[in-house]
């Protein structure tokens, strides 16, 4: 450890071996015959080193912290409306479903279709549902026949 101390006679800080405590030296500054002060609290340069160490030690306390969960949590955060755009806002659709077309031999389907089909798409997709009335000509008969259907509009 060193002694930091001011020579008395031209002031220059000087700093020396503790060992040499007590004996009497040329100034290298100003040549003059200096005493060494004994070391004590305020010229050791030991105190000096201790309020470094603890600056130091502050410093690591300063980097506890940094972690890399906060960034993580945000980049789970900003896929999640990424993922939602992926799929795109739901568009306005038709679908008509006609009578003749869920007409089996001896069998009428109609109900049973609009039936499927409404719980396919789900209540909270329906936007309306509209009765409509079509001719046609029946292949058999080559009568013209009115028929009806519906036209459901809905998000999909
Ligand atoms: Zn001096």
């Amino acid at each position: 450890m060193d002694i930091v101390f001011k020579c008395p006679a031209c002031q220059q800080q000087l700093e020396v071996d503790a060992d040499a405590a007590g004996h009497q030296i040329p100034c290298p500054a100003c040549g003059k015959s200096i005493t060494i002060p004994p070391a004590d609290a305020s010229n050791m340069k030991v105190g000096i080193a201790a309020h470094s160490s603890a600056a130091a030690k502050e410093e690591k306390h300063f980097a506890v912290p940094v972690s890399e969960r906060p960034v993580e949590a945000l980049i789970k955060k900003a896929l999640t409306p990424l993922d939602a755009a992926k799929d795109g806002p739901k568009r306005l659709r038709v679908r008509t479903i006609r009578h003749i077309d869920c007409k089996e031999v001896g069998h009428d389907n109609f109900d049973a279709a609009v039936t499927e089909f409404l719980t396919k798409i789900g209540e909270d997709s329906i936007v309306s549902i509209t009765p409509i009335n079509y001719s046609y000509v029946e292949m058999g008969t080559q009568k013209l026949l009115t028929d009806f259907g519906v036209l459901i509009v809905y998000k999909g």
